[in-house]
C-alpha cells in the first residue's frame, strides 16, 4: 500500500522544538507513515533535532516548499533567480540531511498569482534550474515533484498534462509529477483520467478537500481519485494536506488565502484523514479486482 503522510501545516503554524514534537509525535501516534515538513526558511529547522525525533518515532519524511517573489526561478531578473536556485539548493540539503524521500511543492516559480502569462525565456530558465537542483537531489536518491497547483497559484503549470510536460522538458531520471486533488478539482476535466495519464510520471500526491477541511466533507469525488492512482499502478507517497485559520503559518496562510476556521481538532482531523484514505486505497483495489472477473 502506499505510505500515507500528513502535512505539518495540520499540527502546527512554524517549527519550533515544541511544534516539531506536537506535530512528529502526532502524526506517528495516528499510524501515518510519513511527515512532510514545509521548508520556505530551511535555515528556520533545526535538522539534528528534527531528525533524532523522526528516527526516534520511526517516521519518515518529505520536504515540500513554494517559492517567493524575490526567490522566483521563472522570473527572467537574474538576481532573483540566483536567489531561488540558492533557495533551492539549500532545500534538497535540508532534505538530504532530515533522510527525505522527496523534494516537492511549488519549486518552478513564486506561488502567487500571476497577472500575465510566464515568458518564454522564464520558463526556459526555470526549466534549466530545475535541471540544477535535481541533480543535486538524485545525488542523494531524492525525487523531485513538481507541483501541479492552480491558475491562482502559479503560471507554470496548471494541469497534469502541463506537468508531465515540464518534467520532460527537464528531462532529470528524477524529475516527477506531483499533484494534487485540490488543485485538480479546479483545472482538471476529469481527474482520474488525469492521474491515469501522468502514469509512471507521478511522484508524490496531495490528498485536499475542495475547501482544503475534512476529506468527504466537500466537493471532490475521491472515490474516482483513489480509483485513478489505482489504475495508473501509483506506490508513492499520498499526502492529507488541510488547512483552517486553526492553525497559521503567517507566510503560507496569506499565499494560499486560508481566512476560514474549517477544523479546531488536529488529532480528529487527521485521524479521520488517515482512516478515509486507507478506505479509499483499499475500496479502489476492491473495485479494480471485481472488474478484473
Ligand atoms: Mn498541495
Amino acid at each position: 500500500m502506499n505510505k500515507l503522510g500528513v502535512h505539518a501545516l495540520c499540527w502546527a503554524g512554524g517549527w519550533s522544538e515544541a511544534e516539531a514534537r506536537t506535530a512528529i509525535e502526532g502524526t506517528a501516534r495516528l499510524g501515518f507513515d510519513i511527515i512532510e515538513i514545509p521548508a520556505l526558511d530551511p535555515a528556520s529547522i533545526d535538522v539534528d533535532f528534527t531528525r533524532r525525533l523522526l528516527e526516534a518515532h520511526g517516521l519518515g519524511v518529505t520536504v515540500s516548499l513554494g517559492l517567493g517573489i524575490n526567490s522566483d526561478i521563472s522570473n527572467p531578473d537574474p538576481d532573483i533567480a540566483k536567489a531561488g536556485e540558492a533557495l533551492l539548493s539549500d532545500a534538497v540539503s535540508l532534505a538530504r540531511d532530515l533522510g527525505s524521500t522527496h523534494l516537492c511543492g511549488v519549486i518552478y516559480s513564486a506561488m502567487t498569482k500571476y497577472m500575465q502569462p510566464a515568458s518564454p525565456a522564464g520558463r526556459s530558465q526555470c526549466i534549466d534550474i530545475l535541471g540544477r537542483i535535481c541533480e543535486r537531489a538524485g545525488a542523494s536518491d531524492m525525487l523531485v515533484g513538481l507541483e501541479v497547483v492552480n491558475r491562482y497559484e502559479t503560471n507554470i503549470i496548471n494541469t497534469a498534462a502541463e506537468g508531465v510536460a515540464l518534467c520532460r522538458a527537464v528531462g532529470a531520471a528524477n524529475a516527477r509529477v506531483h499533484l494534487d486533488t485540490y488543485h485538480m478539482n479546479i483545472e482538471e476535466s476529469n481527474p482520474e483520467q488525469a492521474i491515469i495519464e501522468t502514469g509512471d510520471l507521478l511522484g508524490y500526491f496531495h490528498i485536499g478537500e475542495s475547501h482544503r477541511g475534512y476529506l468527504g466533507s466537500g466537493s471532490i469525488d475521491f472515490a474516482g481519485i483513489f480509483r485513478g492512482l489505482n489504475k495508473a499502478n501509483y506506490q508513492g507517497p499520498v499526502t492529507f494536506e488541510s488547512f483552517s485559520s486553526e492553525v497559521v503559518n503567517p507566510t503560507l496562510s496569506g499565499v494560499l488565502g486560508i481566512w476560514r476556521n474549517l477544523w479546531s481538532d488536529s488529532e480528529d482531523l487527521c485521524r479521520h484523514a488517515r482512516d478515509y484514505c486507507a478506505a479509499q486505497i483499499k475500496a479502489a483495489a476492491m473495485a479494480a479486482e471485481a472488474g478484473a472477473d
